[in-house]
Order: C-alpha cells, then sequence, then structure tokens
C-alpha cells in the first residue's frame, strides 16, 4: 500500500480544510475506502479521520422527522427505535445489506458515498472511465451481467450499490453538507449525478465538502413500508434488484406512493412513473403490475443483464403485493 499523511481533527474546522488539499479524503468505518486503498483504485495522500467529530448522534428534529448524524454506524440506525417504528424501509434496506460486522463499521455518510462494485472499476490493470477518465469502458462489451439498466450512458454503466441509499431516496431524505462555503442541504434524489460523459463525477460534493447528517421528514401517519432485496445469494451479497416502497391505501385505493429501486441504476433509482401509476387506483395485483411496467419503462439492457428487467418487475410488484397486504 502506498505511503499517506493520516489526520484526527476534533472538529469540522479541522476537517474541512484539511480535505481540500489534492489527494485528501475523510474517512469514516473505512469499508469501502480501506478496500479500494488495498486495489490502488483510491491513494489518497491524506486520510482525515471523520470518526472524533461530533457526528454520531440520531435526534428528532422539530417537525416531527429524525437527524441522523454522519458516522451513525448502520447498525445503530437500523435498530434505532424510531426508525424501526417509523422508518421501518429504512430499518430493513439497512439490515439486508453487507454482514454484521461490516454494518457495525459502515457510517451513514460512508454509505451514501459508497463506490460501484463494478470488476473493471476495481482492478487497476484495467481501462475505466470512472476510474481514469477517458479511458474507456470494457464493461458494454464485456462482463455486465450485475451492472445498470437504468440511467446509463455511452461512457459507464455501473451501479450504485447501496442498500440504504434505496430507502433515503422512497424516504425523501435530505444530506446536509458543510463546506468552505457554507453548509447547503441536498435532497437524495439531486445528490448522486448519472455518469453521463463524467462518470468520475459521482455527487454534487466539491472537495472540502462534509457531510453532516441526514434527515427524514416526518413519518407518513398510517404507510405501509417495504424494502426487498433479489440476489445471487441470501446474505453477503449485493442487489440484483431491490425495491423501496412507502404506500398509503384509503378505502381500498392508493392514496400516496413513493417508489425507489436498487440494482437496477446507475444512482438509486425514484421511480416517479411507478408513481403516478399508482395513485388514485384501487390497491390490487393489476395496478401493482402497471405500476412495474412503468418503472422499467425506460430500461436498457446490456449483452447480460436483459434478465434484470424481469426480476425488477417481478421486484417491484411483489414488493406492493406484500406492503399492501401488511
Ligand atoms: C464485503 C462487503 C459487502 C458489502 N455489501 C453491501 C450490501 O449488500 N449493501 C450495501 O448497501 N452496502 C454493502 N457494502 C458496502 C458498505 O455498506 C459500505 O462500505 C459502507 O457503508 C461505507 O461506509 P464507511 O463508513 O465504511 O465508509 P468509508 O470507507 O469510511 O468512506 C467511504 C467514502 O465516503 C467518504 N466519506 C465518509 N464519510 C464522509 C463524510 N462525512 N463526508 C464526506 N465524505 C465522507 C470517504 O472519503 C470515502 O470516499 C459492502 C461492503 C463490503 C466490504
Ligand atoms: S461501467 Fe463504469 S465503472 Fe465499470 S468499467 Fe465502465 S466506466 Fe468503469
Amino acid at each position: 500500500m502506498h505511503t499517506f499523511e493520516y489526520l484526527r481533527p476534533r472538529d469540522a474546522a479541522g476537517a474541512i480544510p484539511a480535505q481540500q488539499s489534492d489527494g485528501a479524503k475523510f474517512i469514516a468505518g473505512g469499508t469501502t475506502l480501506i478496500d479500494l486503498m488495498k486495489l490502488n483504485v483510491e491513494t489518497p495522500s491524506r486520510l482525515i479521520d471523520i470518526n472524533r467529530l461530533p457526528l454520531g448522534k440520531i435526534e428528532p428534529t422539530p417537525d416531527g422527522g429524525l437527524k441522523v448524524g454522519a458516522t451513525v454506524r448502520n447498525s445503530d440506525l437500523a435498530f434505532h427505535p424510531n426508525v424501526q417504528k417509523d422508518y421501518a424501509v429504512l430499518s430493513q434496506a439497512l439490515l439486508s445489506g453487507a454482514s454484521a460486522q461490516l454494518r457495525n463499521m459502515a457510517t451513514t455518510a460512508g454509505n451514501l458515498l459508497q463506490r460501484t462494485r463494478c470488476v473493471y472499476f476495481r482492478d487497476a490493470a484495467m481501462a475505466c472511465n470512472k476510474r481514469e477518465p477517458g479511458t474507456g469502458c470494457p464493461a458494454i462489451t464485456g462482463f455486465n451481467r450485475t451492472l445498470a439498466i437504468l440511467g446509463t450512458s455511452e461512457s459507464c454503466i455501473a451501479t450504485n450499490p447501496s442498500d440504504m441509499c434505496v430507502a433515503l431516496a422512497a424516504l425523501e431524505a435530505t444530506v446536509h453538507v458543510q463546506g468552505a462555503k457554507g453548509s447547503r442541504a441536498v435532497p437524495i434524489g439531486e445528490f448522486h449525478l448519472l455518469p453521463g460523459n463524467t462518470p468520475h463525477r459521482e455527487t454534487v460534493l466539491e472537495p472540502g465538502d462534509l457531510i453532516t447528517h441526514v434527515t427524514l421528514p416526518p413519518p407518513v401517519a398510517g404507510s405501509k413500508q417495504l424494502y426487498l432485496k433479489l440476489r445471487d445469494r441470501a446474505s453477503y451479497e449485493f442487489a440484483l434488484a431491490s425495491a423501496a416502497v412507502v404506500l398509503t391505501i384509503g378505502g381500498g385505493s392508493v392514496t400516496r406512493a413513493r417508489i425507489a429501486m436498487g440494482g437496477v441504476g446507475t444512482k438509486p433509482w425514484r421511480s416517479p412513473e411507478a408513481e403516478a401509476a399508482l395513485v388514485g387506483q384501487p390497491a390490487n395485483a393489476a395496478t401493482f403490475g402497471k405500476a412495474a411496467e412503468a418503472a422499467l419503462g425506460g430500461a436498457k439492457p446490456q449483452s447480460q443483464n436483459a434478465f434484470k428487467i424481469e426480476l425488477a418487475k417481478r421486484c417491484v410488484t411483489h414488493a406492493l403485493q406484500t406492503a399492501a397486504a401488511s
């Protein structure tokens, strides 16, 4: 492994200027970053450990929502009583990811910024536009079974691997960032970028930007929530397709719907098309099937992953049916 400077500031005032230099990176749980450093995919010259910053709390917000600190561990978030009661889809998504040991280390902000599992990205000997802009995308003609069918470009077809972010998309979370120019709040749907012809830019963060916390809006009374993850094996595996649904049903009809998908998009994929197909319609199998069709309407398969279209449709349909029946 290459050498790097290691800093452990106590506050954001110490951490933010330190991260503005070339090659500087924050480190939280380290479960993405250290992995990629061992593979020579990430080669930071300076690591700024943010674990001493006061960002580790889960607190109610004045409007009845929840504030989740950037260094809150995924396991603490998943088992928090307010999350289990009011944001069950988030708890389920977190518990479907990685392993218990990894979830004990992984943090809220680190999960938001985890990198793709595309095998070419993780192999420093291969070309990859995301790792080294302008070198090409071997996945388009190569191994792409696990990669994206929504939001792809001619430069990159990598899937966003996070489960947590799919639930955050369905819950309409907000990411709070503190940077050199002050603080700002970014809706989760605007936080991750589509690859376009700049796949190395994955989020709206600029050098020196520190994620301080994530907020969840007040819970929707009576909503039925579910995270369903389909994968090659039952645990310790990333999604081939997943669905986060937050449904409200009144008088037999869907009155409100928030639908997001994982494993199929280049970013956590909210589907306004599926939501529009649900609201005002009877909460039955026919409606749920139409919503799933709408969710995958824009899908563009690669050479090895056309199966994901049908898989994702079934995932959305089954998640809706199960949530509605709960
Ligand atoms: C074997 C394995 C299996 C996994 N399976 C799954 C799975 O099934 N589903 C899933 O969703 N995830 C899975 N993961 C990924 C895991 O969830 C992430 O590695 C983890 O969430 C990253 O959090 P971290 O705190 O360890 O991040 P780190 O590795 O510490 O950081 C990740 C990135 O975030 C940046 N960063 C961290 N905190 C901040 C901050 N506050 N502000 C700005 N930048 C910051 C770092 O600079 C770095 O670039 C798996 C990981 C492994 C190793
Ligand atoms: S899909 Fe993206 S991450 Fe994978 S090789 Fe192509 S450019 Fe790299």
